[in-house]
């Protein structure tokens, strides 16, 4: 295929996208234009298109052109350990597989390993990361540096840890001030660089690394500086009951960051497996985001989120594919296993077993783009095909989802959406674009 590499152009292909009024964008035969300042001039049938737009058009049929996936959850230094440690519990599978990991996640490490890694992110069809990198500055700087030449959007973070922590060369008196200060370092030089395409977010780790003094002055780091603020939360037995013993002042783990001055709008919490309903109430009256990450979940053996009741409930959810404690970058996948794990729970009689799915395929689609982007508050600029967006588009060959016998056109967007996503392939996304520009990473297995 003839693809273009920087706007402006426009491409010719089968469009499929949610859209920001709730309904579903299908054009079997559309017209995608980009123009020099890589934003949506023109979304819609091909039919409808001048002549002139037309006639200059890359012609991607029969591949179908959606909206770039959004990663709410990963952790960029873990990715050469995707697929290790299963059957370990979260606190056991992070002293064995992961902190030796992030700890030789140094500068050069990082130098070395962060470009490949946001190729693999585009790859997989991601072209929105909200990223945890490790605790040492300059690996960070390596890792914006190289998403800065990728051209992914990416949201990155220094992990911040002052108890359990692997950086033995740091000295436990300082460690919190010598945190915040890197931090605020890379603000100054991350936090809306390449044009906004690149943001910080403030990053303890999590309420059992962190004392209640870190978790308080990184919030307000995060608020002072207009950065985001991420975490994890409520993801396993083990760990809830480890915070409940850390922070006996607190009545539950939300309030942990409640009461640092955690919760709202910018923040992004990972996991939120087992909320309590005051927890729940909590989050969605503060406005509070969470990145749902079922094959995470399920990997770790940590539980199975309540999906409908925290929609019902108004709550924010995207997702989060949780690399490496999910196996695989691709948000296709966790809209699949998503699926299965929502069918789960009725199928255990946790939820009532005759109730339909939670969502639909399309749903599992609007919440891997267009609802990840509202997380980040991102929904008017990226996230769904609309005119006045940004150019942050995929296009998939169906053919690489096609079933296994016969050749089902899928004529209906449901059912293509459905392929996608319980037929997705590792090949299938052909090529990614953010502002129009395309990034490496798809297509180079071939
Ligand atoms: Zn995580």
């Amino acid at each position: 295929m003839d693809l273009p590499i920087t706007p402006p152009f426009a491409i010719r292909a089968r469009l499929l996208s949610p859209l920001a009024d709730g309904g579903t964008l299908h054009e079997p035969d559309g017209l995608v234009v980009v123009d020099a300042g890589g934003r949506l001039g023109f979304v819609g049938a091909a039919a409808d298109a001048p002549d002139a737009l037309l006639a200059g058009a890359h012609d991607l049929r029969p591949w179908v052109v959606m909206p770039g996936m959004v990663d709410l959850h990963a952790h960029l230094p873990q990715l050469p350990n995707a697929g290790l440690g299963a059957g370990l519990d979260l606190l056991t599978w992070l002293d064995r597989y992961i902190f030796p990991l992030e700890r030789a996640f140094d500068g050069p490490t990082a130098e070395r390993v962060a470009p490949a890694a946001w190729r693999a992110f585009a790859a997989a069809g991601t072209t929105t990361a909200l990223v945890y990198g490790a605790v040492y500055e300059a690996s960070l700087d390596a890792t914006f540096r190289a998403a800065e030449a990728h051209g992914i959007r990416a949201i990155v973070g220094k992990v911040m840890m002052d108890r359990i922590t692997y950086d033995p060369t740091i000295d436990a008196a300082v460690i919190l001030d010598q945190s915040l200060a890197e931090s605020a370092r890379l603000i100054e030089r991350w936090h809306g660089a390449a044009d906004g395409r690149l943001s910080y977010a403030v990053t303890p780790r999590f309420a059992v690394s962190c004392s209640a003094e870190m978790l308080r002055e990184s919030a307000a780091l995060a608020a002072a500086t207009g950065a985001y603020w991420q975490t994890h939360v409520s993801e396993d037995r083990g760990e809830i009951a480890e915070v409940a013993r850390l922070f006996p002042e607190a009545i539950d783990y939300v309030d942990v960051y409640d009461r640092a001055g955690g919760l709202g709008a910018r923040t992004v919490l990972a996991h939120a497996v087992h909320l309590s309903d005051r927890e729940l109430d909590r989050l969605v009256a503060t406005g509070t985001r969470v990145a749902h990450c079922p094959v995470s979940n399920l990997f770790l053996a940590s539980g199975v989120m309540p999906l409908g009741r925290y929609l019902e409930a108004g709550l924010s959810v995207g997702l989060g594919s949780d690399v490496a404690g999910g196996p695989d970058l691709s948000i296709f996948t966790v809209m699949r296993v998503g699926f299965y794990a929502q069918n789960a729970r009725r199928v255990a009689g946790v939820d009532r077993a005759d109730s339909g799915p939670v969502l639909t395929p399309l749903d599992w689609l609007r919440l891997g783009s267009l609802d990840g982007a509202r997380a980040l508050g991102l929904d008017a600029t990226i996230g769904s095909l609309e005119v006045g967006k940004e150019a942050d588009l995929i296009a998939v060959d169906p053919a690489y989802a096609a079933p296994l016998v016969g050749q089902a056109p899928d004529e209906d967007p449901a059912d293509l959406a459905s392929r996608l996503i319980f037929r997705s392939h590792p090949d299938m996304v052909r090529a990614a674009w953010v502002r129009g520009r395309r990034l490496d990473g798809p297509g180079a297995r071939g």
